[in-house]
């Protein structure tokens, strides 16, 4: 075996003879356009990604040896804020940063100490990232490779967004962002030093009459309004009275603050002492006028400090409420219901909490079973009909909207989780923008197109297809556009930058031009020119025709692709987003055919994880086991769509594989002669055949598992038997064959190992380029595959017999079942009721005269062929079988095999009592 460093030099080889077959043009003969999601190049690579390429490399490498021009490309993705905030973090000395880029991804001192410029990062490891990628063998044509800061993308963003512009696809709207007054900056989820997973809440600001005051309660749900039995204030915290647009409030002073920040004006104009409003009277029309009550758990920090209470309902306010009852106060508060839901009586609150046996309000799991009945109540609950008997779902924003209009409610954003604190040290608010640009993917229109689609794709796995109907369904307007990070101003307002799920939706369509349109400077790259190269549009004046045209023919041979490969995890946006763009821009024709989805990887059982450290660095993989062991194991662990489980032990056995496959090879070359290999010998070219046709199967339906299995451990079990039968006779012509079939077969997923041993046995050509093997029907012989089968099944019920006796056997002899058990085999095999099958057999007079030796045969035979496989089932019915001959011809194989003599009878010229029990394709067997 060739050891680690020969391995290298010849893998760098092999990748200078590929680098022309994967540069591909336009030209005859069908072409297959795949791609997958461009990664974002801000750290190593992990073998999570090693899957996300390898799989579509494999169907490339799959399609190019079918003969068609296959275009497999690759971008990176450096758009947005991440890498900006990583140079920051880096310029600031953050530690755990630096330890992350220095001891894990290895990046040199003296490298990381330029990463204070974002651009640096992005070069370093977009380089890192091709590096890793040529020497995982990925068949990728690297012309066309482009990053999303390029100014010819920019350009073509451009020309995008003016498209969706002008077709009313892009909106003005509010949107909240995590904003930080410090740096007076939107922040990105990369920037946080706390709170990173925080979303934004909408909080209804509820108002309750105060005499002159107003005092507003934050809640999530609205529609409880009708079950408020009183509001909750915090004992020791001092509210304060505040001027907000010109009405007077009393909040917390945080919640004064929050509201400056979302937009209002806010003038603190006094503050109470703590506990004044306790046991005042307040109201709302439509819960009337209520008390004021001391609670510990509200938060000053949390919405407006102040809670409204609703006792039925909500498992806090209900224990909170118990506790003042019980020590005797407030006992004329009764929980008041609002809504039913099945699995709970009329207060919910009060089962969930008497279920949990939970006895104060401090519980930890008080967060939990809260959330259960939140959520219960909010997918299952309807309102009462005195309340308008709507289920809750439609009821929350019907209600919401009811209060804005009616009530004088406001909005309040905020966290769900705090504290969230910006890298600067300051603390991260909710900042509402005005100008905020949006995609209008709510409209109805729109959505309807990407339906249609959706329609006519090939989806894989097909379930996820009700994932993508779901999400067309729900999703909403994205805000597209920020402030900060790196990309594409927006043309019409560049002010704005185009944020990273929005500029990478209708690059593949890049691709496609991308090496050629480097040739044309940046500023000529008017949208008339993308116009025309996308569209055909013409326009008087467009620079350099000529390679335009072969830009726009360029374009039309690819488009639309065919596949797109992705995880599933992006289905919830880039896949849905590529649809509806690829919908507005271009025309019915060029719609996106299909898409594969991947599961997830994980390591030692557990999620992958860079910021965690639980990852395996994909050059270090490949530097330990080979680039072929890894994109074996990587496919050979799971389908696809399927989560993989990365194993260190798993990959070394793979290594082990491939290395006995290319010595088994190796020495099979040399040992082949050209004498015939007989009956054995016709089996296994027959057997090649209909593994060439599951292979070539499991690969059109991207199981790439399966065809794994088929290629690599069929073939070896095929070989295995044929040496087994060969005994000491040298192997014939069709081991030539089976070996040069084989080496095609695994040339996909092993391309360095197959190039070598294409070579070995003396091909010019490289095996990428070399044709995938086709079956041929004339090496198909049936009765010669069941003849061995019918050997295999034998011995192993030899072998199995023996295993139970004590005694050394002196003898075997097998008993081969009469032709009339066949016809019962045959008659059970056709019959559509196998239960009914013994009636069937008795309207023949022979049988009927065999009596009860014709039933139990009957039950023997139906219960053999249940175990029997529907293709071997068919076979048996359609070709004879003479047992005798078969065994007769094995018999010295047999002999040998087992170190005894072996007889062969025919089971109704036998007076053995062991005769009897003969069945088709099962002789009996008698050892002694
Ligand atoms: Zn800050």
């Amino acid at each position: 075996m060739v050891d680690d460093v020969e391995r290298a030099v010849a893998e760098r080889e092999c990748r200078d003879l590929w680098e022309q077959v994967f540069q591909v043009n336009p030209g005859k003969g069908g072409k297959y356009y795949l791609n997958v999601a461009f990664p974002y190049p801000s750290g190593a690579m992990h073998v999570g990604h090693g899957r996300t390429y390898t799989v579509p490399d494999v169907i490339a490498r799959f399609c190019r040896m079918r003969g068609r021009k296959v275009l497999f490309p690759m971008g990176f993705h450096v758009t947005g804020t991440p890498v900006i905030g990583i140079s920051r973090r880096i310029a600031k000395g953050d530690e755990k940063t630096i330890r992350l880029y220095r001891d894990l991804y290895r990046v040199s001192q003296e490298e990381i100490n330029q990463f204070t410029d974002p651009m640096v990062i992005v070069r370093h490891f977009s380089g890192e990232y091709e590096r890793v990628m040529r020497s995982l063998g990925l068949s990728i044509d690297w012309r066309r490779r482009f990053i999303t800061v390029d100014p010819h993308y920019s350009k073509f963003i451009e020309w995008q967004y003016k498209h969706l512009g002008e077709k009313g696809y892009v909106v003005k709207g509010i949107h909240p962002v995590k904003y930080c007054p410090q740096c007076e900056n939107p922040v990105g989820d990369h920037d946080l030093l706390e709170g990173d997973k925080s979303e934004i809440i909408k909080f209804t600001l509820v108002i309750f009459r105060y005499g002159d005051a107003l005092i507003p309660t934050a809640t999530l749900r609205p529609e409880t309004i009708y079950g408020v039995t009183n509001i909750w204030v915090n004992p020791a915290v001092a509210y304060v009275k505040t001027r907000i647009d010109n009405v007077i409030y009393i909040l917390s002073r945080e919640a004064a603050e929050k509201l400056r920040i979302q937009d209002h004006t806010v003038e603190i104009i006094d503050e109470l002492s703590p506990g004044a409003l306790i046991d005042q009277r307040v109201s709302h029309p439509l819960c009337g006028e209520i008390t004021v009550l001391p609670a510990e758990f509200v938060d000053p920090d949390m919405g407006s400090g102040i809670v409204m209470s609703v006792p039925a309902h909500a498992p806090f306010d209900y224990i909170a409420l118990r506790d003042l009852q019980e020590r005797g106060m407030y006992r004329e508060i009764v929980p008041i219901p609002l809504l039913s839901v099945e699995g709970y009586g009329a207060w919910p609150a009060k089962d969930a909490v008497e279920r949990a046996q939970i006895n104060n309000q401090q519980d930890p799991r008080m967060e939990s079973i809260t959330q259960d009945v939140y959520s219960t109540e909010f997918m299952r609950g309807t309102m009462f009909p005195q309340f308008g008997g709507k289920a809750v779902r439609e009821a929350r924003d019907e209600v919401a909207a009811l209060m804005v209009e009616r009530y004088g409610s406001l909005y309040l954003f905020d966290f769900d989780i705090r504290p969230v604190v910006c890298r600067c040290g300051g603390r991260v608010y909710v900042k509402i923008l005005r100008d905020q640009w949006f995609l209008q993917y709510s409209d109805a229109g729109w959505k309807e197109m990407v339906y249609d689609q959706l329609a006519r794709m090939d989806l894989v796995p097909p379930e996820v297809r009700a994932e993508f109907a779901r999400t067309v369904g729900w999703l909403k307007d994205w805000a597209c556009t920020r402030r900060v990070g790196l990309g594409t101003k927006l043309p019409w307002d560049p002010a704005w930058i185009i944020e990273p799920l929005s500029d990478s939706t209708i690059y593949m369509a890049y691709y496609t031009i991308a090496h050629q349109i480097k040739a044309i400077e940046p500023s000529k790259l008017t949208p008339e020119v993308f116009d025309y190269i996308f569209l055909g549009r013409e326009t008087p004046h467009l620079p350099k025709r000529a390679l335009l045209d072969a830009m726009r023919e360029e374009f039309l041979y690819w488009y639309p692709y065919d596949f797109r490969f992705s995880a599933k995890d992006l289905i919830s946006n880039h896949l849905t987003f590529q649809l509806f763009h690829h919908l507005a821009i271009f025309p019915p024709e060029l719609q996106p055919q299909g898409i594969v989805v991947f599961g997830m990887g994980l390591l030692n059982g557990a999620k992958m994880s860079s910021s965690k450290g639980n990852v395996v660095l994909l050059e270090d993989a490949i530097d330990e086991f080979g680039a072929d062991a890894v994109r074996m194991f990587l496919l050979g662990s799971a389908e696809p769509w399927q989560d993989f489980d990365w194993r260190n032990e798993l990959v070394h056995a793979t290594r082990k594989q491939i290395e006995r496959f290319s010595t088994t090879v190796t020495e099979a070359y040399g040992q082949t002669t050209d004498r015939q290999g007989g009956q054995v010998g016709v089996w296994l070219l027959s057997r090649l055949q209909s593994r060439i046709e599951r292979v070539t199967a499991a690969m059109e339906g991207f199981q790439t598992r399966q065809a794994l299995q088929e290629a690599f451990h069929g073939s070896e079990l095929d070989l295995k038997w044929y040496r087994q039968r060969r005994g000491t006779e040298p192997p014939g012509p069709e081991l030539s064959l089976l070996i040069n079939t084989w080496i095609r077969l695994l040339a996909p997923y092993i391309p360095y190992t197959c190039e070598r041993l294409w070579h070995h046995i003396g091909k010019q050509e490289l095996v990428c380029s070399a044709p995938w093997p086709t079956p041929n029907k004339a090496l198909v012989n049936t009765g010669v595959e069941l003849a061995e089968e019918l050997i295999q099944r034998t011995m192993e019920d030899v072998a199995s017999i023996m295993k139970l006796i004590k005694i050394n056997p002196a003898s075997i002899t097998l008993f081969c079942a009469p032709a009339w058990k066949w016809q019962i085999f045959r008659t059970i095999g056709a019959s559509n009721d196998r239960r009914g099958a013994l009636r069937e057999v008795m309207q023949d007079a022979e049988m009927r005269k065999r009596g009860k030796a014709a039933a139990e045969a009957t039950n023997q035979v139906a219960t053999l062929i249940h175990r029997l496989s529907p293709e071997l089932i068919d076979q048996l019915m359609t070709t004879q079988v003479d047992e005798v001959a078969v065994f007769s011809e094995a018999k010295a194989f047999l002999e040998r095999g087992f170190g005894i003599p072996v007889y062969i009878e025919a089971a109704e010229r036998s007076t053995h009592p062991k005769a009897a029990n003969a069945l088709p394709f099962k002789p009996a067997i008698q050892i002694g």
